[in-house]
């Protein structure tokens, strides 16, 4: 079997790898377990100090590596640059408050447990499994890697087969910045050799990021094997507008949210609740935002957005409008896809769905917005939370009780006031329903893959 790189803006293939033996496997679980064992006996400066040096690597390689995500993904070359020094950052985040996050706690006064001392420490759990996703390539790894690193754990990246050329330049990068070798290795496999694995003792515990359907079968194999996972999958963000907020700045970052990445992030706004009495006039600004991208070449800096990843991705997205526009569903701009090479698809803003379209409740991962108009906020938040899916939201509004409501009623594991959602090293990040649970990033994140272990002394 042959796992290919293919050029999203021409479609042609730009290289093949063989995938590995069972014994190339083999060979990277034994390393990762000994790279664990090798671990354990070093202290977070020294951990720091890798990781200091893989974020220096990043910065000084930030052309190529950016060239290389943009060839096999499709971002803008501008975009692909921002990631690959936000994933440095990342790395540095992590190298510089791991120690602090994983301090040990002293929960009670040793004597009302009976202790003469009392210490709840985070170790380290071992090897953990990887599933990582195409369109954040670096930046969705970097946020697993880091934190695990630190922690004292070792992992094994399952890329997702659109990005191997991502996938091998990160299984080397931690090597290269001094770590024991094998401390992150790269698996070239298909998707369908994940759950097997989960039965090897080594592995202790797997992180997703992708689809519900993927989550849920890593999520079950784990299951079987007793071993923990962190789920990141899907969203369909609401994106609320009242009638006190600042339309330009809302319909400005309503195109942002919908455009960046070519549409495809889980934390994009998908599901646009827009309050009656401002309704016309933030859809023509939005409508006219929208229309003003351009989805080009992703190397032109004059380009908004690059092409969708995959052909079949594209299709996706494809299917989902035209069985809106099938049922009746407006479309306001966009809604056909351009002729010519690469898997490019315009901008797309949709009026009138109805609960009979697949586009009312499946997310779609591509640059196409649903705008419904809204009598009150009751009525808002109703519908957001009318969803199987509970990732992140964005709330336009002045008013204090307003903020206040939406922020305690909205169903989601973050509420943006009056700003664009977006992930940090320090803050925590993830959903609930279906987009999954566990969280990354922060403190939070570093302590999902830890042994929580009490130590009582009489
Ligand atoms: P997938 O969920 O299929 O892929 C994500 C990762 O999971 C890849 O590494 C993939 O490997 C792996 N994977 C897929 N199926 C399984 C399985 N049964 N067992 C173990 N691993 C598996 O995402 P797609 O690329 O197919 O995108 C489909 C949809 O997923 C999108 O439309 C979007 O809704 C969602 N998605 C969400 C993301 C997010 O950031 N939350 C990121 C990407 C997708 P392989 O590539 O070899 O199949």
């Amino acid at each position: 079997m042959t796992i290919a790189s293919v050029d999203p803006t021409t479609g042609t293939v730009r290289k093949e790898f063989a995938a590995h033996t069972p014994a190339e496997v083999e060979d990277r679980i034994a390393a990762a377990q000994t790279a664990f064992r090798e671990l354990a006996g070093t202290t977070f400066a020294q951990r720091a100090a890798w990781l200091h040096r893989a974020a220096d690597l990043l910065e000084a390689e930030v052309d190529d590596v950016a060239e290389l995500i943009t060839a096999e993904m499709g971002k803008t070359l501008a975009s692909a640059r921002y990631e690959t020094l936000k994933s440095a950052a990342g790395l540095r985040h992590f190298a510089d408050h791991a120690e602090r996050y994983l301090e040990p706690e002293r929960p009670v006064d040793p004597a009302a447990v009976g202790a003469a001392d009392l210490a709840v420490r985070f170790e380290p759990l071992g090897v953990i499994l990887a599933v990582m996703p195409w369109n954040y390539p670096l930046w969705q790894t970097i946020r697993f890697a880091a934190p695990a690193l630190m922690a004292g754990n070792t992992g094994l990246l399952k890329h997702a087969s659109n990005v191997p050329q991502c996938a091998l330049y990160l299984g080397e990068l931690f090597d290269r910045a001094g770590f024991p070798a094998g401390s992150f290795p790269a698996l070239l496999i298909e998707a369908k050799q994940v759950a097997p694995l989960l039965a090897d003792r080594r592995i202790r515990a797997a992180t997703l990021t992708g689809s519900v359907a993927a989550g849920s079968a890593v999520a079950e194999a784990a299951g079987r094997n007793i071993k923990k996972t962190v789920l990141e999958l899907g969203g369909s963000d609401v994106f609320l507008v009242l009638p006190s907020a600042d339309l330009a700045k809302a319909a400005e970052a309503a195109v942002t949210a919908r455009v960046q990445n070519s549409g495809q992030s889980c934390i994009a706004a998908k599901r646009y609740y827009v309050h009656a009495d401002v309704y016309d006039e933030f859809t023509a600004r939005f409508v006219e935002g929208m229309a003003a991208t351009t989805a080009g070449d992703p190397r032109d800096p004059a380009t908004t957005f690059g092409p969708l990843a995959t052909e079949r991705g594209r299709r996706d997205v494809e299917e989902l409008v035209d069985d809106a526009i099938a049922k009746g569903a407006t479309v306001l701009t966009g809604g056909r896809t351009p002729g010519g090479p690469g898997f490019f698809y315009p901008a797309t803003v949709l009026s009138g769905l109805t609960p009979d379209m697949r586009l009312y409740r499946e997310e779609c991962f591509g640059p196409v917005a649903c705008v419904h108009r809204v009598a009150d906020l009751d009525e808002a938040i109703r519908l957001a939370n009318d969803s199987d899916f509970g990732l992140s939201s964005s709330v336009w509004t002045a008013d204090p009780d307003e903020i206040e409501r939406a922020t305690r009623e909205i169903e989601a594991g973050g509420v943006f006031v009056n700003g664009l959602t977006a992930s940090f090293p320090g803050v925590p990040f993830g959903g609930t329903k279906d987009s999954g649970y566990g969280r990354e990033l922060s403190a939070h994140g570093i302590r999902e893959f830890v042994n929580v272990k009490t130590v009582w002394r009489a």
